[in-house]
C-alpha cells in the first residue's frame, strides 16, 4: 500500500476542495489530482454562483427557473434544498477570503448584500454573484491556498486515479474487475512523474473529477475533463443516469488559434446580441426570451443559423454598450479577444457552441451517496437530480459548493462509525506481463476519432440513424482500446482514452433510449416532448460478469 487515509478525494475543482477542507477536522486526508491543482473547469468559470442575494428576489422565484430549465426532470426536494443553502455557502466562501465584485451603492436596509448580482439566461432576476468575469479563479485560488497550507491534507499533483477499488476487486495485467457492487477502499492511483501505479487505501472515497467535456471534438473543458469519475464509478458497479444531457454553450470564441475559450452569457445578460454575417439579430425568430432564452434554445438556433448559411460562425455584438463598462465588467474576456486582434467594444465577437456541461453522472442521493459503500460523488461527476433534463446557468458550482457541505457531514458521521484496526486486504497494482506501447498513434488516433464521432454523431441536434452509426463505431473503438489497454503499462493519455470511450458508450446508450425531445436531448425522429413515457431518468447499470 501506498499511501493510507480516512478520506480519498479524487479531484482540486470546488467540489474536491470544498469537501477536503471540511473533512479534514476530522481525519486525514489524500487529495488526488491530475496535474497541477488549479488545473479544473471550476478555474475557468466565469459568470458566478446562482444564489438568492437580494430583497427583490425570492427562493420561490430561483426554484421555479431551475425547475423550468430541468424541463420536468428536476427533483424537487434536491431543488429546494439547494437553493436555500446556497446564501450560507456563499458567505462561508466570503468568511473563507473569496472577493466577489460588490456593487454600488453600498448596502442598505432594503438591501443588505454587499453583492454585485449579474443576470445569465433563464433567471427571472438578478442572482448570479461573481469576481468579475474570472469567479471560478477567485474561489479556486483561495480554495487551494488554504489546502496548501493544511496539515492533515496530503496532496498529490500529476496523480491519475485509474480505478477504484472494492473488496471484490481483483487485478491481473492492468486490468481490475470488479465482481458485485460492494465497499469502496480507494482507488489505484497512476504517478505521472513516476510513471507508476500506486495504492490508495481510504476508508472514505470522494469522487470529484468533473466534466467530460473532452469526450466532445469542440468544448469549453479544459484538458482534465475526460469523465473518469464516471466511468470509474460505472465500471465499480455503480449507477449512473441522465448522460444524454450535455450541456453545449452556445458561444465560445471561434478563433483558429483560441483553444475552448468561453464568452460568458454575461455577456448577454449585459445586452450583447446574436447576429449572423450579415448583421441581422436572429433570436427573436426562435424564442420570446431572445438572447436570454435558456442554453439550449440558444445552441440550437446558432446550429440552426450555421447549418442553413452554411458559416462558420455567428457574432455577439456587445459594441452598443459603453466601452468602458465593458472593460470594466468584462476585463478577462476583453483581453483575452485582443490578444486574437478582436476588440468586443468595436467588433462582434465570432462564437460558435461547444460541449459544456454534463448534466448527468453518477447517481447520488440527498447526502452524495452513491450506491457503492463509502463511496461518495460531488460536482459535475454526480448526478442529484438538481438540473433534470438541462442546468440553469450558474447553478453547477452552487451545487457542488452545497453538496461539499452536506457530504463532508455524512462522511464525518460515516467515519466515525468505521471501528478503528486492520485494513481490508486491498490487492496491489498488477501490471506483470505488460511492456511500455510502441504505438502511441493507436491512442491517439482513437482520442480524435471518439471526439468526431461524438461532435458528428451525437452532438446539438441527433437522429436515430446518427445515434446508431455512433453505437457500432464506438463498440469498434472500445474492442481496439480493450485489446491495447491489456497489452501494454498504462500512461495517462490511455488512461483519458479509455475513459472517454466509456462515457462516450454512456451518452450514445441513453441517448438511444430517450425516445423524445426534452431539455438538452433533441432527436429529429421525436422533435416533441412526451410526459406520458418519458417523464423520468435515464439509468443505466454496469452487468455484473462474475
Ligand atoms: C469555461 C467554463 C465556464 C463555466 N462557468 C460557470 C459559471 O459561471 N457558473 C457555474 O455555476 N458553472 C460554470 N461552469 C461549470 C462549472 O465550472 C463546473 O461544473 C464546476 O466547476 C465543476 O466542479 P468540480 O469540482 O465538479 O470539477 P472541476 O472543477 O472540473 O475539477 C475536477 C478535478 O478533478 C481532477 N481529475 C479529473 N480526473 C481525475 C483523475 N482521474 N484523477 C485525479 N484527478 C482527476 C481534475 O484535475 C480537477 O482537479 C463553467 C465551466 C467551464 C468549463
Amino acid at each position: 500500500m501506498d499511501f493510507e487515509s480516512d478520506f480519498l478525494v479524487i479531484g482540486s475543482g470546488i467540489a474536491g476542495l470544498s469537501f477536503s477542507l471540511k473533512v479534514a477536522e476530522f481525519g486525514t486526508v489524500a487529495l488526488v489530482t491530475k496535474k497541477e491543482a488549479m488545473e479544473s473547469s471550476t478555474n475557468l468559470a466565469q459568470g458566478g454562483i446562482a444564489s438568492v442575494m437580494s430583497q427583490i428576489d425570492s427562493f420561490d422565484l430561483h426554484i421555479q427557473d431551475t425547475l423550468a430549465s430541468g424541463d420536468g426532470l428536476c427533483n424537487l426536494d434536491v431543488v429546494e434544498m439547494v437553493v436555500k443553502d446556497g446564501p450560507e455557502r456563499i458567505r462561508e466562501l466570503v468568511n473563507l477570503g473569496v472577493q466577489f465584485s460588490t456593487r454600488t451603492p453600498t448596502p442598505s436596509e432594503e438591501e443588505p448584500e454587499p453583492f454585485d448580482l449579474g443576470r445569465e439566461g433563464g433567471h427571472s432576476q438578478n442572482r448570479i454573484v461573481h469576481a468579475h468575469d474570472m469567479t471560478g479563479a477567485a474561489i479556486e485560488r483561495v480554495l487551494v491556498d488554504l489546502v496548501r497550507q493544511h496539515d492533515r491534507i496530503h496532496l498529490f499533483e500529476d496523480h491519475t486515479a485509474v480505478d477504484l477499488i472494492s473488496l471484490s476487486t481483483r487485478v491481473r495485467r492492468g486490468q481490475v474487475t470488479t465482481t458485485h457492487e460492494d465497499l469502496c477502499c480507494g482507488a489505484y492511483v497512476y504517478d505521472r512523474n513516476e510513471h507508476r501505479v500506486k495504492t490508495f487505501y481510504s476508508r472514505i472515497t470522494l469522487l470529484a473529477s468533473g466534466g467530460a467535456g473532452k469526450v466532445y471534438l469542440y468544448t469549453s473543458n479544459p484538458d482534465i475533463a475526460t469523465g473518469d469519475g464516471i466511468a470509474m464509478a460505472y465500471r465499480a458497479g455503480a449507477t449512473v443516469a441522465n448522460l444524454e444531457f450535455v450541456q453545449f454553450h452556445p458561444t465560445c470564441l471561434y478563433h483558429p488559434d483560441a483553444k475552448n475559450f468561453l464568452i460568458s452569457e454575461a455577456v448577454r445578460g449585459e445586452g450583447g446580441i446574436l447576429i449572423d454575417g450579415a448583421g441581422q439579430a436572429f433570436m427573436e425568430a426562435y424564442d420570446p426570451l431572445k438572447d436570454l432564452a435558456c442554453r439550449d434554445k440558444v445552441a440550437r438556433a446558432i446550429d440552426t443559423e450555421l447549418k442553413r448559411s452554411g458559416d462558420e460562425s455567428v457574432f455577439l455584438d456587445i459594441t452598443h454598450r459603453d466601452s468602458d463598462l465593458i472593460r470594466e465588467r468584462f476585463p478577462n474576456i476583453h483581453d483575452k479577444c485582443l490578444s486574437y486582434g478582436i476588440d468586443m467594444t468595436r467588433d462582434p465577437i465570432p462564437v460558435v457552441p461547444a460541449a459544456h456541461y454534463m448534466c448527468g453522472g453518477v447517481v447520488t442521493d440527498l447526502y452524495g451517496r452513491s450506491d457503492i459503500q463509502r463511496l461518495y460523488v460531488v460536482g459535475e461527476s454526480a448526478c442529484t437530480g438538481l438540473h433534470g433534463a438541462n442546468r440553469l446557468a450558474s447553478n453547477s458550482l452552487l451545487e457542488a459548493l452545497v453538496y461539499a457541505d452536506r457530504t463532508a457531514a455524512q462522511a464525518i458521521t460515516e467515519l466515525s462509525a468505521i471501528p478503528d484496526g486492520a485494513m481490508p486486504e486491498v490487492p496491489p497494482w498488477d501490471d506483470v506481463g505488460t511492456t511500455d506501447s510502441d504505438e502511441a498513434i493507436v491512442v491517439s488516433h482513437n482520442w480524435d476519432e471518439i471526439r468526431r464521432l461524438m461532435w458528428n454523431y451525437v452532438g446539438i441536434v441527433r437522429s436515430d440513424k446518427r445515434l446508431d452509426r455512433a453505437r457500432r463505431r464506438i463498440d469498434i473503438i472500445q474492442k481496439e482500446i480493450q485489446d491495447y489497454y491489456w497489452g501494454f503499462k498504462v500512461s495517462g493519455d490511455l488512461i483519458e482514452l479509455r475513459n472517454i470511450a466509456v462515457v462516450a458508450e454512456l451518452i450514445i446508450k441513453c441517448a438511444m433510449h430517450r425516445k423524445e425531445s426534452r431539455g438538452l436531448h433533441y432527436n429529429l425522429q421525436y422533435p416533441e416532448r412526451d410526459d406520458r413515457r418519458w417523464l423520468k431518468d435515464t439509468i443505466i447499470r454496469r452487468p455484473f460478469l462474475g
